[in-house]
């Protein structure tokens, strides 16, 4: 989201370039809570930015709250993902998530089950993944 527009979360801080590409913004609203065992980030894609491949020991709930996105799971076709829409990701499933070419993407990122591990992180989305 570009700085001039305000979402309903503050941006929070830059994502590091380690685990996504592109510019990211991540909020964390909920820090990593040891009793509900769950963490939820508000994470903002600007336009072709997506994480790296990755997986999540305790599975993860996506609820995309603006914009347009992309979310594929590992040797499945990419899934056109929009305002409104729910993900859910099965625990240890081998996936990315991101914007499109054409428009940002917001969503919250609910993980859950965090006590088996929050995140693993694989390798980049390469420019050929992401436009296949
Ligand atoms: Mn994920």
């Amino acid at each position: 989201m570009p700085e001039n527009k305000t979402g309903i979360f503050p941006k929070g801080e830059k994502a590091p370039a380690e685990y996504f590409t592109g510019t990211v913004w991540i909020k964390l609203l909920v820090p990593n809570d040891p009793i509900l065992s769950t963490q939820i980030g508000n994470v903002m894609f600007d336009r072709c930015a997506r994480t790296n491949w990755h997986t999540h020991p305790g599975g993860q709930i996506l609820i995309v709250t603006d914009g347009v996105g992309y979310y594929q799971e590992k040797g499945k076709i990419i899934q056109v993902i929009r305002k409104g829409d729910v993900v859910n990701i099965a625990p240890d499933v081998v996936h990315w998530h991101g914007a499109s070419p054409d428009s940002e993407m917001t969503h919250l990122a609910v993980n859950s089950n965090t006590q088996t591990g929050v995140v693993t992180w694989l390798q980049p989305v390469t420019d050929e993944d992401y436009t296949r």
